[in-house]
């Protein structure tokens, strides 16, 4: 039996719960910047099996009653074992018509695919999209898509096929921008071009949901310089990654992301050469 994949901590009057999404098998093939020898070896040396495995969450907010979620998880698009974020909803008693408002983090098909149902067709009824606008741009320009290579197309379609049924509701938002009270946007640029976290913000209390940062929490934090082959820009996306690890282990900052261990949420610290995670400690209460 394992835990049901809901995760709850309180962030000063809001309440941030970490949803399971679901874990799928990666390959250290889809690595760069460091030699897939040395991929396998961090994930290995750190106790975990390879080929390396992918967890995918989202994230619920509390705010006052309202009602906010961070990116929505596979949906329908990787089968049955991913998409998992819904049933943790109902689990919850949360409708998807309860939703008041989905920060994006970024347009991927693990991020924005619970966005809409197998048709199609938009999932949550009353929510307003708020993306950085860089995101919107680049997924849903019609020129960009036509001119990506032929291995990004899916990507594109992907993207559009989510965020398009929400055109109307859709809000964009840039860097230091407020997306809703106490949640401002972080443009983490790299990943994608419109990549971007959501700085929660209450009381004394502050969390950074990262986005994708992080994918292989075993060899990234070892390894910074290791990226994805999915990053649009892995050298934006090394150096993104390299001021996030800084300023999260220099400021005592506490994270949370979409690709780190379930629950998520824990601490950056400098170790040897790279950088290691130190997970929330477990406490009965949120
Ligand atoms: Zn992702």
């Amino acid at each position: 039996m394992q835990n049901p994949g809901i995760h709850s901590i309180r962030v000063g009057d809001i309440t941030v719960t970490a949803l399971n999404d679901g874990q799928f098998e990666a390959s250290t093939a889809i690595v760069n910047g460091v030699s897939e020898a040395a991929a396998a070896a961090a994930e290995s040396g750190a106790f975990r099996v390879l080929p390396p495995r992918i967890t995918v969450s989202a994230f619920l907010l509390d705010v006052g009653g309202r009602k906010i979620l961070i990116d929505t998880g596979c949906g329908t698009a990787f089968g049955p074992a991913m998409g998992k974020s819904r049933d943790r909803l109902a689990t919850l008693g949360v409708t998807p018509a309860d939703i008041a408002t989905i920060l994006v983090t970024h347009a991927h098909i693990d991020h924005v695919s619970g966005l809409i149902d197998a048709a199609g067709a938009p999932c949550f009824p009353n929510a307003e999209i708020v993306v950085n606008g860089l995101e919107t741009a680049f997924w849903l320009d019609d020129a960009t898509a036509a001119a990506a290579p032929e291995a990004a197309k899916g990507a594109f379609a992907t993207a559009q096929g989510a965020l398009r049924p929400y055109a109307a509701r859709t809000r964009t938002v840039s860097d230091g921008q407020e997306a809703a009270q106490g949640i401002t946007c972080r443009h983490l640029p790299g990943h994608t071009p419109g990549h971007s976290g959501w700085l929660i913000a209450s009381g004394a209390d502050t969390l950074l949901v990262w986005g994708d940062v992080v994918h292989l929490p075993g060899i990234q934090f070892a390894l910074p310089q290791a990226g994805l082959a999915f990053d649009t820009d892995s050298d934006a996306a090394r150096a993104t990654r390299a001021r996030a690890f800084d300023m999260a282990a220099t400021d005592r900052l506490l994270v949370a992301g979409m690709h780190l261990d379930f629950p998520t949420f824990g601490h950056v610290v400098k170790a040897g050469a790279g950088y290691g995670f130190v997970p929330v400690v477990w406490r009965p209460e949120s």
